[in-house]
């Protein structure tokens, strides 16, 4: 095994990464896309979990934007991810990896259900493990669900594929002197209000001192450059 920065990770996906033009449903070629930046990462002998989002498929804010019961719009968030973890799963056995979906609801006859021992043994074994359903509870992002276990499955950091290439100190689209951050503490980046990381995986990071690094996900090997030790993208640490 090469020398790596990182030997257990816990990646973050938003949905998004899956979609096809106009950012909605599941795009097979795209899916084959991250299943290869996963793929290389994992070759290098990384233990790699997933938490997997929907925001390509559903966000409980387009039901209650419409008047749907908040709960009710959030469990068809919940059940997307499973949606998006299967098409990962599928992409991923085909490239060679063994990957195992775990779910924070019960769907028994097509996935297992999230149980954290079970999860780290994959993992052990040489696994992908892709954990859906986000934290199992309404009023929570997967953002927060990425957080809660890369805690509990010991993960030495919890990565936030993004599309932008760090956080800056302001908005860079807008502004072309915005200066991006290499590393930014927890308190400064939730005194910031930024929208790139929920603000309950953040605290929640922040107590537990899990360090996150918000990368472009789409920039060549990003992720795999992380984990080798390269400084990519911006770290929130305390
Ligand atoms: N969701 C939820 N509880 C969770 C995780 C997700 O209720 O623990 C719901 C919520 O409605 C959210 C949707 O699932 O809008 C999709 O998740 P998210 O917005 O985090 O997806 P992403 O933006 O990462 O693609």
């Amino acid at each position: 095994m090469p020398d790596v920065r990182y030997k257990r990770i816990l990646l973050k996906m938003g949905g998004e990464a899956l979609a096809g033009q106009g950012g909605f449903g599941i795009d097979p070629q795209r899916a084959d896309e991250v299943a290869q930046v996963v793929k290389d990462v994992h070759d290098l002998g990384v233990q790699v979990a997933l938490v997997m989002g929907a925001g390509n498929l559903w966000r409980g804010s387009m039901g209650t934007q419409a008047g749907m019961e908040r709960s009710t719009a959030d469990h068809i968030g919940m059940v997307a991810t499973v949606m998006n973890a299967l098409a990962l799963k599928d992409v991923l056995e085909r490239a060679g990896v063994v990957t195992r979906v775990q779910t924070a609801f019960e769907m028994r006859t097509i996935a297992e259900p999230y149980i954290r021992l079970r999860a780290i043994r994959h993992m052990d074994k040489g696994r992908v493990v892709i954990i859906a359903g986000g934290t199992g509870n309404p009023y929570f992002t997967t953002d927060s669900a990425g957080a809660l276990r890369a805690m509990e499955l010991n993960a030495e950091v919890l990565i936030k594929a993004t599309k932008v290439d760090a956080i800056y100190d302001d908005d860079p689209y807008k502004n072309p002197d915005a200066k991006p951050f290499e590393r930014i503490s927890y308190l400064e980046f939730l005194s910031m209000r930024l929208r790139v990381l929920d603000t309950t995986a953040v605290s929640l990071c922040m107590e537990n001192n899990m360090p996150i690094v918000v990368l472009d996900f789409w920039q060549k090997d990003s992720v795999k450059r992380l984990v080798m030790g390269e400084s990519v993208g911006t770290t929130i640490s305390a």
